[in-house]
């Protein structure tokens, strides 16, 4: 199911998009603000973005300027003023779409439509798969730096994450903490192997069961980690 995020400070106006979308199939998320809107962008997984464009916070313009900067999901432009239309055409921000205000919500929703089978036609005919990690329950999406355990997503630091990743790509095999830190720490980082320690300490927290016996991430004593198969 395709999941969408309406940045929208009207509320009637996000509700009726939400309504038909939803009776579309659709899932949709709303966000009345900016800032909140644009954080929930950038962070969670949408496959198509409505922006308004006067919004408290943060406007629609910068929006869809760092949603592009990361994303290629469609992004569909709303604004009252046929005016502001034509100056974010110009201004070349990424948008795919752009609607002026009043439109039919079922206009909106065959526009989503289109942007969403256009979107899935040029990812199927080249752009690459996302790379994946699977290892007993765990799952991580090194593209789009996810990881879900049994499931469930869980949030990690980006050393966290790429500490994971890198013991899990190559399981069976055990690493020092000296080898885990040159690995995962560049040359300037501030800090020591005690770091690797404590971001072992974080992971396991977050993928075992039981942090005491842990079923992923083996302690090798007096060696160092590996990851179990
Ligand atoms: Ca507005």
């Amino acid at each position: 199911m395709s999941r969408i995020l309406i940045v929208e400070d009207e509320e009637t106006i996000a509700d009726l998009e939400k309504d038909y979308l939803e009776l579309s199939g659709f899932e949709v998320e709303i966000e009345n603000r900016g800032d909140k809107g644009l954080i929930r962008a950038l962070n969670e997984e949408f496959d198509l973005f409505i922006l308004d464009l006067m919004l408290p916070e943060v406007d629609g313009f910068e929006i869809c300027r760092q949603i592009r900067e990361k994303k290629n999901s469609p992004i569909i432009m709303v604004s009252a003023k046929k005016d502001d239309i034509d100056k974010i055409r110009g201004l070349g921000l990424g948008a795919d779409d752009y609607m002026t205000k009043p439109f039919s919500p079922s206009e909106l929703v065959a526009r989503v439509k289109a942007h969403l089978s256009r979107y899935d036609r040029l990812i199927g005919s080249g752009m690459p798969e996302n790379d994946i990690v699977e290892i007993r329950g765990i799952r991580i999406d090194k593209t789009a730096r996810r990881v879900w355990v049994n499931g469930e997503e869980r949030n990690f630091t980006t050393k966290e994450f790429d500490l994971l990743t890198f013991l899990a790509e190559h399981p069976n095999h055990v690493y020092t903490k000296e080898e885990l830190f040159r690995e995962i720490w560049d040359m300037e980082s501030i800090g020591d192997i005690a770091t690797v320690t404590v971001h072992i300490k974080k992971i396991r927290e977050k993928i075992e069961f039981n942090t005491a016996k842990p079923q992923y991430i083996e302690t090798i004593w007096g060696v160092g980690y590996r990851f179990k198969i």
